[in-house]
């Protein structure tokens, strides 16, 4: 096995050809920086870590067919081998439990662990979506106050909450547009995009089977009101745009965007991933946005980025409520609540335009997110848009003096700062900064996005880091920036001090190896 070290492991301190500072370890481990092969370098199909019963062998009706000829290739080991192999893994990750995650437009702020112990009631996590409803009421419940708050706090008429992420989301607030247009016997089929928005935006218009213009940005970062006027042609289904932007920007004119857009007979979609700048302070509805998903694992802090399924419920007008998916939650006049599952129950909501998901949509989600905001209140949710925008203008105004701020002149941002790499000297580039981060133990800030700005940084702190915290990332940032400006070379080489040197992400990307081969390790 060509590559392993003395002790049977792959040294990986040195990859990228540059030797680590200090002597070489005979195990590859460097004090706590654990060096991890392979599992199936570890253990070997021969073994077997535990005692199981000799397998019934007599062929299922049917099912013979699918026997195995052999037996999987699967790599054998103990249980403490196995439980160390994974904890070992899990300390080369950075999590939001360890320190900020400045990621622009994904929201990592704190999981409150109030939100954890509430999903995990068993009343919550063991229901199952095929259990009579008379036993779920109190799941039931939970969903329908949810809702009330979403309805609430965004002013629209009611709330899909079955969509399992802010795309599925999307996709449902374009369903029920091309519903509303299909009642209307209209077959308009284009959606406006800007150009800064997210890709989800056009990728969903595109799937819903709509063609998508694009619409530019001004120099201050908005989207173009003429430009957008004027596109605002006959076949026209309507638009999807984000606010606050990509650009960390509030779209002062969504008003007229909206009025606009209904003037011509089109719907507005909002991209309401960034609400967690705005939520307490502006009610969408009274924007005249049609549609908007809301993303639970932004916005209501619950978990996301490989720790748990998200959540986008569909908040929708008069106009389009009507078109909602099955099933939904209501409440009788009685009080009780329970869950529609079928067209034409004969109560007036039958131009369902389908369905999402099988079921109700994602329980623990709604447990979370319902935890969230009642532990925070109205005043708190209001807060947490204020501390979140305030962090980000911090952020923005503690850097534009050693990074270029392209929309600062322009005012305040909301909850996000956007830097680009203009100003930093020859050859250097936005991929040099956030790889430094790494090596100063901060995960790195969304890079080259939004595309309208070159060799953008997208940074969210969230309103769950405090001052001394923002103040410890703004002097790693600064060090950073001041280092590309100046030409230091040793920033070409970062991270120096990850498990892992400098990759090739365009071969990781597109070449990714996701299949042991056997003996020699992948390369
Ligand atoms: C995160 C995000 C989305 C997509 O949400 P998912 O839950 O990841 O599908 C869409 N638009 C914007 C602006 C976002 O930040």
């Amino acid at each position: 096995m060509s590559g392993l070290n003395a002790a049977g492991w792959r040294p990986a301190m040195n990859d990228g050809g540059e030797a680590a500072a200090g002597p070489a370890t005979a195990s590859g481990d460097r004090g706590l920086m654990l060096e991890e092969p392979l599992i199936f370098e570890l253990g070997t199909p021969a073994k077997c870590g535990v005692d199981l019963d000799a397998a019934d062998r007599a062929p299922v009706q049917g099912l013979s067919r699918f026997l195995r000829k052999e037996a999987p290739a699967l790599a054998g080991l103990t249980e403490p081998e196995t439980v160390r192999h994974y904890t070992r893994l899990s300390r080369q990750n950075y999590a939001i439990d360890l320190g900020p995650f400045p990621l622009g437009s994904c929201t990592m702020k704190h999981n409150p662990r109030l939100n954890e112990k509430m999903a995990r009631l068993p009343g919550f996590a063991d229901v199952h979506p095929l259990q009579p409803q008379s036993t779920v009421t109190g799941a039931l419940e939970v969903i329908e106050q949810l809702a009330d708050w979403l309805i609430r706090l965004t002013g629209m008429a009611s709330v899909a909450m079955s969509p399992k992420a802010g795309a599925h989301g999307e996709l449902c607030g374009l369903l029920c547009i091309r519903a509303a247009l299909d009642a209307r016997g209209e077959a308009r089929d284009v959606v406006l995009v800007p150009e800064s928005a997210h890709g989800t935006n056009p990728a969903t218009a595109a799937f819903a089977g709509f063609k998508v213009r694009s619409i530019p940005a001004t120099a201050t970062g908005r989207v173009d009101l003429d430009a957008l006027k004027a596109a605002l042609t006959p076949d026209v289904a309507g638009v999807m745009i984000t606010n606050p932007n990509t650009c960390g920007l509030f779209e002062p004119d969504m008003k007229a965007i909206a009025d606009a857009v209904h003037a011509a007979g089109g719907y507005v979609y909002c991209d309401g991933a960034n609400f967690n700048a705005i939520v307490g302070k502006v009610r969408p509805g009274d924007l005249g946005v049609d549609a908007m998903h809301i993303n639970l694992h932004k916005t209501f802090s619950t978990p996301h980025g490989g720790g748990g399924p998200g959540a986008g419920p569909v908040v929708l007008s008069e106009a389009l409520a009507p078109f909602a998916p099955l099933p939904f939650v209501t409440r009788d006049v009685d009080g009780t609540v329970h869950l529609v599952e079928e067209e034409n129950r004969g109560d007036g909501h039958d131009q369902a335009f389908g369905r999402m998901v099988a079921f109700h949509g994602q329980m623990g989600m709604f447990t979370r997110a319902l935890t969230y905001i009642l532990s925070h209140g109205a005043d708190g949710l209001r807060q947490v848009a204020e501390d979140a925008v305030l962090n980000a203008n911090y952020v923005l105004r503690a850097c534009e003096d050693v990074l270029t701020a392209p929309f600062a002149a322009s005012g305040p941002c909301m909850h996000e700062a956007l830097f680009s790499d203009a100003g930093m000297a020859e050859g250097f580039s936005t991929l040099d900064v956030a790889k430094g981060l790494i090596d100063e133990g901060f995960h790195p800030m969304t890079v080259y996005f939004p595309l309208v700005v070159r060799g953008a940084m997208l940074i969210e702190p969230t309103e769950t880091e405090s001052k001394a915290g923002l103040d410890r990332f703004i002097a790693s940032l600064r060090s950073l920036a001041q280092r590309a400006q100046a030409g230091d070379d040793t920033l070409h080489s970062a991270p120096h001090f990850a498990p892992r040197r400098r990759l090739d992400e365009t071969l990781a990307a597109r070449k990714p190896v996701l299949v042991w081969k056997g003996d020699a390790p992948a390369s």
